[in-house]
């Protein structure tokens, strides 16, 4: 008999395709955790589609939902995961459950990957920003915050790894205990075929003495764009945390390499489908999730981390 881990996920769902719920439901049910999933927007595809049509769920519905969770009184969690939120009151509302949801369970740990824009343009609102800056970094214990290069230049933040991780530490006494750059263009000293994710978390040693490890992975860069990617980094990365307590090293190396073997089964079959000489479509981009059940149940460490 194992305890039970839930998990309330409020992301995006998409009928085609995987991002959001779909990029995070099925890799953390495979391994094991009860994942109850609030649909933000139900869109027919991610919006990287020539056409993408759906609902958005407002904030306002949001909280019925979970007060129809709550009067049943199972509103007990072990952790909330958050993604892509365009809406600044949906977000507040977001907060606001989290916040009841940690006064049921102090232990509740906040997962959020703050989606805020990429290639450099902003793909939310900015007026949502302080909402991420004042509200939801305090309530996020564990955070996972993703920040590409064009987050950093929102933060104003210089690139460069002994800063990087002065900004993770200031982040730490924000409130989250974990932080993951996922994706830092910082140059790779291994090459420009290199990503550099950079991590952070503060550990108490058995003896009692705190202290922050600090990691830093290259890790083989695809050329091709893909959706969901972030979204499927988030969920692995709350659950290999989660089996991987006080160990980044490791759960990060477990997250990475998940994310290789999805990333390079798909980059085959879309390859493969676009024919000859052709760049695959947004379609035949879609994350090979369910073939890859075996490398999310236990992915080969295709990644080493390093400790810093
Ligand atoms: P998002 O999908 O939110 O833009 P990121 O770009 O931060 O997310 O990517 C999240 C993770 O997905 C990265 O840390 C990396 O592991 C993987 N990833 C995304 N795109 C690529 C790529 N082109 N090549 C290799 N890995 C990628
Ligand atoms: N949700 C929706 C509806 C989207 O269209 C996107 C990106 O286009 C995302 C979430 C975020 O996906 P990613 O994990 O690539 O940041
Ligand atoms: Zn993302």
């Amino acid at each position: 008999f194992e305890m039970e881990c839930r998990v309330l996920s409020i992301q995006s769902h998409v009928v085609r395709g995987y991002v959001g719920n779909k990029s995070a439901s099925f890799p953390l049910q495979v391994l094991g955790f009860e994942v109850d999933s609030i649909n933000s927007v139900q869109f027919s595809n991610h919006t990287g589609y020539a056409h993408w049509k759906g609902q958005v769920l407002t904030a306002e519905e949001l909280n019925v939902l979970y007060d129809g969770i709550k009067l049943n009184n199972v509103h007990h969690y072990d952790y909330v995961l958050t993604g892509y939120t365009r809406d600044t009151s949906f977000l507040e509302t977001v907060v606001d459950i989290v916040q009841e949801l940690k006064r049921m369970n102090p232990k509740l740990v906040y997962v959020c990957d703050p989606v805020m824009g990429d290639q450099g343009s902003m793909y939310v609102p900015e007026n949502i920003l302080p909402v991420y800056r004042d509200k939801v970094v305090a309530v996020c214990l564990v955070g996972y915050i993703g920040l590409h290069l064009f987050h950093l230049m929102v933060l104003m933040i210089m690139l460069m790894v002994s800063l990087l991780f002065q900004v993770m530490d200031l982040l730490h006494q924000m409130g989250p205990d974990t932080v993951v750059l996922t994706s830092t263009d910082l140059p790779s000293p291994r090459g420009d075929q290199f990503l550099v994710a950079l991590g952070s978390q503060k550990i108490v040693r058995p003896d009692g003495t705190k202290s922050t490890q600090k990691i830093r992975m290259d890790m083989p860069k695809v050329d091709a764009v893909f959706v969901g990617t972030g979204d499927l980094f988030a969920a692995m990365l709350l659950a290999w945390t989660h089996l991987h307590p006080n160990d980044l090293k490791a759960a990060c190396e477990k997250t990475i390499s998940v994310m290789h073997h999805v990333i390079k089964r798909t980059m085959t079959y879309a390859n493969e489908m676009a024919g000859q000489g052709k760049r695959p479509n947004p379609a035949q981009l879609e994350l090979r999730m369910v073939q890859s059940k075996k490398d999310i149940e236990d992915p080969a460490i295709v990644v080493e981390a390093t400790v810093l």
